[in-house]
């Protein structure tokens, strides 16, 4: 096996693998492209450059994405600790200071010894041992022979995602379940509407704050899913012959058949989370919670991902990749960040982090790792990962996604006691497969001498 490692992008997820690959001694080819050749919404030459918010999202236990930063802080995390240490005021948040923190990173990489930075588009795959982190916007070259490898119907471009609701926050006393024309079962959780609240919906769709569509992603929108604010502007009658249409669809409590219907389908094997069927929608985050509540059954919804539409360019996970980041089809070949269909600049870079631990091991001839699906990086990856999910559709770290844990709570006490059971589970984890990062010598002295810069 080589003795180094290339890594492809040199975003949040390929500065984080690159990173963890050099801390255990690896000689590390990262493959930046910029600013030779810049993307669609990079606007720099700079690592890990923060390409919209400068918010690296909730920084407390109660959130999802807060445990997985605090996993990722137990395993060392370049990405985490340069967040922290360029932070701003931000509430509950950690935000940064986007100029600084791209800095940091840039030299924490370019400065490394175990590094080569090279200012270079890749076109093809790399020979050897190698992760590809370019991200939402891999150049179209190698998105090609992405394609060619993994198979055409296996890498998407654009994402349209509709939100998904927790099961448990559905109201069933008004919602019912049921599939049109009773073909297949009870499958679908379906919210009638009366003409009133169809078209007070409607309105409310219309009239709400949308998220304006940049230039470069305007022609991907419509080629397949149109965001239900598109369809409402079309007429006021367009959803209700689309994605809101109730044929088939009997009220069992009235027997009657509802003006319009919003179908929610099952989103994971265990039923906790539901996707709202053809809901994609650029409506602005807190509008999307103020609107879709209005839907009869939602009032009281919890959102555990809300719905975007944007040029993404990501594969189909489920079909295509091992949840070690390993390509099915090419095993020395792991893939990161966004690419793998998650979502967000910390579920990028904890892939990316993932990614070169388990390279480093490839390398060293250790046996690959994942964490338990206890842990949030673990439940992430479960989720992504999982064999036949179809309609496949990127998310993000979410305590939906964590199995169930016995007994009552609800709430805030709850999801404390979800993260305190990740973080011990992902301690006995890292402790007995020797990744935290006391343990990494141990690894380290098995890998090869890196080569000089
Ligand atoms: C427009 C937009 C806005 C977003 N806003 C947010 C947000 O506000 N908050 C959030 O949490 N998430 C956001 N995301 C989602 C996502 O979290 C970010 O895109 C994140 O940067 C992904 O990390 P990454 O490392 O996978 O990819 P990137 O950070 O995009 O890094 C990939 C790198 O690969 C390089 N590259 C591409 N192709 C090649 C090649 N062939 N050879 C060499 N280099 C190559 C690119 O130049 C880039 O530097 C946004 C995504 C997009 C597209």
């Amino acid at each position: 096996m080589a003795d180094r490692v290339t890594v492809v992008g040199g975003g949040l997820a390929g500065c984080e693998a690159a990173w963890q690959l050099a801390r255990c001694g690896i000689g590390v080819d990262l493959y930046e492209m910029r600013p030779v050749r810049m993307t669609e919404a990079h606007r720099t030459d700079r690592l890990a450059e923060l390409v919209c918010s400068n918010s690296f999202r909730n920084a407390s236990l109660e959130t999802a994405v807060g445990c997985l930063k605090e996993e990722m802080r137990r395993l060392g995390s370049l990405v985490l600790t340069v967040a922290e240490r360029t932070s701003v005021p931000a509430g509950a948040c950690l935000a940064v200071d986007r100029h600084l923190f791209a800095a940091e990173v840039t030299r924490a990489i370019a400065e490394h010894p175990h590094v080569r930075l090279h200012r270079r588009e890749l076109e093809a795959l790399p020979d050897g041992v190698a992760i590809i982190a370019t991200g939402p916007l891999t150049s179209p070259p190698l998105s090609a022979a992405l394609e060619r490898l993994c198979g055409a119907a296996h890498l998407y471009f654009y994402d349209a995602i509709a939100p998904i609701v927790a099961r448990e926050s559905i109201d069933m006393e008004i919602a019912y379940k049921a599939s049109r024309y009773a073909k297949g079962g009870d499958d679908y959780i379906n919210c009638p509407m009366t003409r009133e609240t169809y078209y007070a919906f409607v309105d409310a769709v219309l009239a709400a704050e949308k998220v304006p569509a940049k230039q470069f992603e305007r022609t991907v929108y419509f080629e397949g899913c149109m965001p239900i604010e598109e369809m409402a502007r079309r007429g006021r009658d367009t959803l209700a012959f689309g994605p809101m249409r109730p044929v088939g669809l009997i009220d069992p409590r009235t027997g009657a058949r509802p003006f319009a219907v919003v179908q929610l389908r099952q989103d994971d094997v265990e039923g906790r989370l539901f996707n709202m069927v053809g809901f994609q929608t650029k409506l602005t985050y807190p509008e999307q919670r103020r609107v879709l509540r209005m839907i009869p059954g939602l009032a009281a919804a919890e959102f555990v991902r809300l719905g975007s539409l944007h040029r993404n360019t990501f594969v189909d996970s489920p079909n295509v990749l091992m949840p070690t980041l390993q390509l099915r089809m090419a095993r020395t070949t792991f893939l990161a960040g966004q690419i793998i269909g998650v979502e967000g600049y910390v579920e990028s870079a904890a892939a990316g982090l993932l990614a070169g631990i388990n390279a480093a091991r490839l390398v060293a001839g250790a046996q690959l790792v994942t964490p338990p699906a206890t842990t949030a990086l673990g439940s992430l990856l479960a989720y992504v990962t999982h064999r036949g999910r179809r309609d496949f559709q990127p998310m993000n770290a979410n305590y939906g996604l964590f199995p169930p844990i016995a007994g009552r709570g609800r709430g805030r006490e709850k999801k404390l006691k979800l993260a305190e059971r990740a973080l011990a589970d992902f301690d006995r984890w890292a402790e007995a497969e020797g990744v935290s990062g006391q343990l990494r010598p141990r690894m380290e002295a098995r890998v090869l001498p890196a080569a000089s810069p």
